[in-house]
């Protein structure tokens, strides 16, 4: 599989004129050529040239897993010694030195500065919207593993929701999930609670804050399985919320259908945008939806493409992304769903079980 991908990242290489590319998050390079290997403060990095040739310039203490991933060409380098100069080699044997390079957006500055400065007549230009051309479109053995990160999120779900109670703070909930999560085999990544008047920010950092008879609760939360993340929404109440809080649920509920029926292979990023935002737009709520609609997710929790205006790409087979509207009602309360669908040819897959119909009463 990595040599296949490596052939076909060599492609987009040629096609965009590039001469090389060089990883350094093990994200980047363990989808390209399954390295996992994190260096840390030290300087790691995958090249591969447009031709389609692979070499790793790693520390010594890296060597053997990039040759057990199939690295063929390494060059590495010990602790006190400069690792630059084994970049210029690298560069001047592909002809580099006035050479158009593509660098992961995790390299860190202090590494691209060092090659920047060691290249002087070359072009570098940020490689993510390269890598992103193969990784957006999820290959079936990827989709499984998709399917399989959303459904664990749902069941931790269906058992968390009845045992959410009045009293308990927003981090006991967060760790209920946690558990359900990690109970069936997923790698947990995060979960958001936020309850009251704090769920009317969509990035609220959950604390000891108790839950309160009356409060809406946003629950954002999510899981690894074999590197692929799950992410998804549900917004519940605790007795009675009022009125409003049911109303704004129904408008988000909508704009979430609105814009997962709106996706489809061929279709611009930014209609599935529009086709949520119409919704709350037409309900009166417009000013308090204040992000956009989605984002790809993969092996990156959030990845491209963007699902916001003035993304014009169109979405292929394949790509899977978040339709998570949201309004927030500041120093009041927030409503936010959000599922994982994949586009397909003739329309879209959710990766997640149904929303809740209605403003579920805890
Ligand atoms: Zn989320
Ligand atoms: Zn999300």
């Amino acid at each position: 599989m990595s040599g296949e991908r490596i052939r076909r990242f060599s492609e987009v290489l040629q096609s965009e004129g590039v001469d090389a590319f060089f990883g350094h998050s093990p994200i980047t390079m363990g989808y390209l050529h399954g390295v996992h290997e994190h260096g840390g403060e030290r300087f790691l990095t995958l090249a591969v040239r447009a031709t389609g040739e692979v070499h790793m310039i790693c520390p010594a203490l890296s060597e053997s897993q990039a040759r057990r991933a199939g690295v063929k060409e390494v060059s590495s380098w010990r602790d006190g010694e400069d690792p630059m100069p084994l970049f210029v080699r690298l560069a001047d044997a592909w002809d580099l030195r006035s050479g158009i390079l593509a660098v992961d957006d995790d390299m860190p500055a202090q590494m691209l500065l060092k090659m920047q400065a060691a290249l002087p007549t070359a072009l570098f230009k940020p490689a993510q919207p390269l890598v992103s051309q193969l990784m957006r479109s999820k290959e079936p053995g990827e989709l499984d593993l998709m399917r399989q990160a959303a459904r664990i999120a749902d069941e931790a779900w269906v058992e968390v929701r009845p045992k959410i109670q009045v009293g308990q703070s927003e981090r006991q909930v967060a760790a209920m999930l946690y558990e359900a999560m990690a109970g069936r085999g997923g790698e947990p990544t995060f979960a958001i609670v936020a309850t009251g008047a704090g769920s009317a920010e969509p990035h609220h950092l959950s604390d000891d804050t108790p839950l309160r008879d009356g409060d809406v609760v946003v629950i954002d939360f999510g899981c690894k399985v074999g590197g692929y993340n799950s992410d998804i929404t549900r917004t519940v109440a605790l007795g009675d919320p009022g009125d409003e809080a049911r109303r704004v649920y129904d408008v988000v509920l909508e704009a979430h259908q609105a814009g997962r029926e709106a996706a489809r292979a061929g279709v611009e990023c930014q209609a599935v945008d529009r086709a949520a935002r119409r919704v709350i737009e037409a309900a009166g709520y417009g000013e308090f939806f204040v992000h956009r609609t989605g984002h790809g997710i993969g092996m990156r929790g959030h990845e491209e493409p963007f699902v916001v205006e003035g993304n014009d790409e169109a979405l292929v087979s394949g790509n899977c992304f978040s339709v998570e509207p949201g309004i927030y009602l500041p120093g009041r309360f927030g409503v936010r769903i959000e599922n994982i669908v994949a586009a397909t040819e003739d329309g879209f897959e959710s990766l997640n079980a149904e929303p809740e119909a209605r403003l579920t009463q805890l």
